[in-house]
């Protein structure tokens, strides 16, 4: 585990692009925080290390969106997911097969399919204007991952 105390978009955005950069195809990331915490900000540094060049927004209405990079970024937000049936609009089978997947308000989407990954907690404060991130591998490829952050 690694936790961080993140004062401004700006170093979120810097934390997301150092981790994108080390993150491999078939790499599956778990985001949770409340809304506003800032996982989608993380998610845009992580485009950033995976160079992919378009603009990364919130796919809270398309559930998910997929972009072009070094590594292809497949970003979900299953937010409005009310039940794990509805995650069949995905085509579940495809998720981890190319590129890395970021995957914000995940719960649902977790207990289904159980695969090596990194647990991404963000949380308000300490201060105004801060965000606690703690990092928790779940497997050795992100024990690894972690320590070279
Ligand atoms: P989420 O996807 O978790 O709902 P967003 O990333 O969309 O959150 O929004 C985070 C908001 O919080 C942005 O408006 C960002 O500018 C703001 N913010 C303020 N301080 C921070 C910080 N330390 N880290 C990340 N975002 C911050
Ligand atoms: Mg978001």
């Amino acid at each position: 585990m690694k936790t961080w105390n993140i004062d401004s978009e700006r170093a979120m955005l810097d934390l997301g692009e150092r981790l994108g950069e080390r993150l491999q195809p078939g790499d599956l990331l778990f985001l949770s925080g409340d809304l506003g915490a800032g996982k989608t900000t993380l998610t845009k540094g992580i485009a950033q290390g995976l160079e992919v060049t378009a603009a990364v927004t919130s796919p809270t209405f398309q559930l998910r969106k997929g972009y072009a990079g070094r590594i292809r970024l497949n970003h979900l937000d299953l937010y409005r997911l009310e039940k794990p049936s509805e995650l069949a609009m995905l085509e579940p089978d495809e998720l981890f097969e190319e590129g890395v997947t970021v995957v914000e308000w995940g719960d649902l989407l977790k207990a289904n399919f159980p695969h090596d990954h990194l647990d991404v907690a963000i949380e308000y404060g300490p201060a105004e204007g801060e965000r606690r991130v703690t990092l928790r591998p779940a497997g050795q490829r992100f024990d690894d991952l972690i320590k070279e952050l």
